[in-house]
């Protein structure tokens, strides 16, 4: 990481946390703040969701992206699309627009298509980077933890108190074509109770999956009463404890902010009162 490469990532968190920050400057609601935040990391080549997203063993983009809100419960998410500009678009529209909280492959690009999200051929999604972290990884064909990480998330709580949560990935380099991972997962890769938590969550998605990981940090804090940060810290100590690398992003419902992560770093940031605050190691 030289410096020059650490300032582009730092100011490409500060870009995310303004969008989001401005929805509220406009009235607007932790849905529609966490939506803005994500979409400028997915355009943001740095990170592996969007434009700049990992390859699989097929040498293709399978993007995966959820959103849910913490006021009514809904949710929606997108697996395995190809086409999707920004799949958290298209993951809001599932929630908005079907009765249904999931929807993968050729068909989810379908139907973001027909409800107006913006579509992109596919060779959109590459970079050179993530081109030579394939070569790399079928070299080894194992992908590894550098490269694994890079999902987006946000999480955000309004003056309504609403909460909301988004999150948005490419899954990891060399992943089978096919293979969906946490991130559009309500309970896995996301969650948001108003009366509890919003969380978002990077790292090896299966055991993201095995252990529940957004929902084990609200279920702590709603069945035994334990702070964001003790919550928080314990549902990440059931990620080492299957052997796994991550991270997560979470805000309570009285504004308390708890991002840990057990990885060598994790780019992280947030906003409150219009100051930004952006992190990348311990
Ligand atoms: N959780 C993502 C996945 O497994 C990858 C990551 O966050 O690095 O798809």
């Amino acid at each position: 990481m030289t410096p020059r490469r650490e300032r582009r990532y730092r100011d490409a968190l500060v870009a995310a946390l303004r969008a989001g920050y401005a929805v509220f400057e406009n009235g607007g609601s932790s849905m529609d703040a966490v939506v803005a935040a994500v979409v400028v990391l997915e355009d943001t080549p740095l990170f592996n969701a969007g434009r700049g997203a990992v390859f699989n063993a097929a040498g293709e983009h399978e993007l995966d992206a959820a959103v849910m809100d913490g006021a009514t419960g809904r949710a929606g998410g997108v697996a395995a699309v190809k086409r999707v500009k920004n799949p958290v678009l298209a993951a809001r529209a599932v929630m908005e627009l079907t009765p249904h909280v999931l929807l993968a492959g050729a068909a989810a690009d379908r139907f973001a298509r027909d409800a107006g999200v913006p579509m992109v051929a596919p060779n959109y999604f590459s970079t050179r980077a993530r081109a030579r972290a394939l070569v790399r990884a079928r070299a080894r064909s194992r992908a590894s933890a550098a490269e694994l990480h890079g999902t987006v998330g946000a999480v955000a709580l309004d003056g309504c108190g609403n909460l909301a949560a988004a999150t948005s990935t490419g899954g990891y380099t060399n992943k089978m074509a096919g293979r969906v991972g946490d991130s559009p997962l309500v309970g896995a890769g996301l969650y948001a109770d108003n009366a509890t938590c919003a969380v978002s969550a990077t790292g090896h998605g299966e055991s993201f999956i095995r252990a529940v990981l957004a929902h084990d940090v609200v279920a702590r804090m709603r069945y035994r009463g334990e702070t964001l940060a003790l919550a928080a810290g314990r549902a990440l100590d059931r990620i080492v404890a299957l052997g796994a690398e991550g991270g997560l992003i979470a805000v309570d419902r009285a504004g308390h902010v708890a991002m840990p992560f057990v990885s060598e770093g994790m780019y992280r940031g947030h906003a409150r009162g219009g100051r930004y605050t952006v992190a990348i190691h311990r």
